[in-house]
């Protein structure tokens, strides 16, 4: 299905048990995952001291980690390693941490993931005050010249996705709306002319 649809990227949700309540997979399952498809696989990493781990989910396959800010206290240096590692390095704010966490590093990311819900289970309600936050998030790469992107992660439908696009979002994760949908395939391709307009 994936190979089929227009997805750019599939995104796996990583979780320990510990920094999220729930716990889903590890580098093991992402190696097969990666035999499956040729596409970008986005890793984010919703785990506690993710650098004891970053390597491994780049053996197993990940073309871009996303740790968490609120997971690292030494945030600069998560961020170099992942850069070392030779993978695209992503760094995710939970709904109340604020933007201005990673003004000192804005230059020095690929990508910003936004949770729009409180990350750890799936099929929650997209948070509004998000979008403010996208817009800020969308000043500061103009400004500062980065060439972040912007992931908006958790209640993304087809129904706030222009929304979400016209604050500055270009990289939409959809887990329920892809998965629960009738026709997957074409829920992407619809999600995809949004993303487009
Ligand atoms: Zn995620």
């Amino acid at each position: 299905m994936l190979n089929n649809s227009q997805a750019d990227w599939y995104h796996l949700d990583v979780m320990d048990g510990r920094f999220v309540p729930n716990i889903s997979f590890g580098p093991m399952l992402i190696q097969f995952f990666r035999k499956a498809t040729n596409k970008t696989c986005d890793v984010h990493l919703m785990i506690e001291e993710p650098e004891r781990y970053a390597e491994a989910f780049q053996q197993a396959g990940a073309d871009i980690i996303t740790v968490h800010a609120e997971a690292c206290t030494h945030l600069h240096r998560n961020i170099q390693q992942l850069k070392s590692l030779g993978v695209k390095a992503g760094v995710a704010l939970n709904p109340h941490t604020p933007v201005s966490v990673i003004g000192e590093v804005i230059r020095d990311i690929d990508l910003v993931c936004l949770m729009s819900v409180n990350p750890g289970f799936g099929g929650q309600q997209f948070i509004p005050h998000t979008l403010i936050k996208i817009r800020e998030l969308r000043e500061l790469i103009n400004s500062s010249g980065s060439n972040a992107h912007i992931e908006i992660d958790g209640g993304v439908t087809l129904q706030n996705a222009p929304s979400i696009v016209a604050a500055g979002a270009d990289v939409l994760v959809a887990g329920n709306t892809v998965f629960k949908a009738a026709d997957p395939v074409a829920t992407i391709a619809q999600l995809k002319k949004v993303v487009a307009a």
